[in-house]
């Protein structure tokens, strides 16, 4: 029998989150970002709850061929635009569209020989200062992009620092305004974040909001916010079973380094998950652990193959019981990535994106 940890991609969730930020903006287009391998839920496997969207965005050129083989003839973004001028042709053939941030993907335009002129999102730096022309180079950007026969229509963008945070995103929507006023094109601002705490603010959909974590059943500002109180649901479900039980007395330690100690008597299981299969090494004591359902605690330090669970909560678990880690357990109950993620001091995001190679993933077509 294979080692029982497996992972679940929820294609109905994938459709229901991206459906719940497409009603938000609903004037927009929305893009599905699907960079990093649709954050760590395989592009393959996400496509078919996701194709409703009006495109996708991603980084990867081989992200974008993988996508076209998939025969998505609509629109594909490249958030990073190209690395070198050779991924130009690659545009050119697959129909990408591309983010140009700096003067040298413009000089490679220019060298760049095609029949079809490529559609742009010219990247203004609004205040995140990462990629992006700051304001006073927007406008001679935008006119050496404007002036050449390989390209075709400009549209503008640019990325917020805050959306998720206290400082919100005012002082770079009017950054963004006052730069671009009189430029014609389409305008992309929003990402998950910005969609969800700030859709009411003026021009913030604008034509394209670009949708990422909110479409993996995470919440952007989490722990503030969550998952249920957004009304998005789990995509990923990572579970595992007990493989074997260990009755402790007070005194006895558990695990590497022995930074448990029990205070009296108490089981633990064994589960089948560690840090080799992408869960965070860095959860502690305490960390929320689904066992037949209920929520129990993790206990010591997480090994490379084991975690080890208090299973007080849930006297009749034992040998075999399953294990949710994150997600959909089977009957039902629901441990957000969000949760695990910040008592393990992180994100959801790079949860999902260090899922490893070596777990299963199946598709899950219902809930
Ligand atoms: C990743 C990314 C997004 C999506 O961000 P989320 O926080 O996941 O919604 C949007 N825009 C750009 C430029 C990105 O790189």
């Amino acid at each position: 029998m294979p080692r029982p940890i497996k992972a679940l991609i929820h294609t109905e969730a994938l459709a229901h989150n991206l459906a719940q930020a497409m009603a938000r903006v609903p004037d927009s287009r929305t893009w599905a970002v699907v960079k990093a391998n649709a954050y760590g839920h395989g592009i393959e496997r996400a496509f078919e709850g996701l194709r409703r969207a009006d495109g996708f965005a991603l980084l990867d050129l081989e992200e974008a061929q993988r996508l076209r083989a998939l025969d998505w003839r609509g629109p594909i973004l490249l958030l990073e635009g190209c690395f070198e001028p050779r991924d130009l042709e690659l545009c050119s053939r697959l129909n990408l569209w591309h983010v140009v941030h700096a003067n040298e993907q413009i000089d490679w335009l220019a060298a760049h020989k095609t029949q079809v002129p490529h559609r742009v999102f010219l990247k203004m730096n609004s205040g995140m200062n990462r990629l992006g022309f700051q304001e006073a180079a927007l406008r001679s950007a935008w006119a050496r992009l404007n002036a050449l026969p390989q390209v075709d229509e400009i549209s503008l963008m640019t990325h917020f620092s805050d959306a998720d945070g206290t400082r919100g995103i005012a002082h770079q929507v009017a950054a963004f305004a006052r730069a671009t006023a009189d430029l014609p094109g389409e305008r992309s601002l929003a990402n998950s974040a910005a969609v969800m705490r700030h859709a009411a603010s003026a021009g913030i959909g604008a034509d394209w909001v670009r949708a990422g974590i909110m479409l993996y059943g995470s919440a952007p500002d989490a722990p503030g916010g969550s998952i249920q109180s957004w009304g998005l649901k789990p995509t990923m479900t990572l579970r595992s079973r007990i493989i074997g039980t260990q009755q402790l007395q007070a005194g006895d330690t558990v695990g590497y380094g022995s930074t448990y100690t029990a205070n009296g008597r108490m089981r633990i299981g064994i589960v089948a998950c560690g840090y080799a299969d992408g869960y965070p090494r860095h959860a502690p004591t305490g960390t929320p652990v689904l066992v037949n359902g209920v929520r129990c605690s993790l206990v010591g330090r997480v090994s490379m193959d084991m975690i080890t669970v208090d299973l007080t909560n849930t006297p009749e678990a034992g040998f075999g019981s399953e294990v949710t880690l994150w997600g959909c357990d089977p009957g039902g109950s629901v441990l957000p990535i969000d949760e695990v993620a910040t008592a393990a001091g992180t994100i959801g995001y790079e949860l999902m994106c260090a899922m490893a190679p070596r777990v299963p993933v199946a598709v899950s077509v219902g809930g």
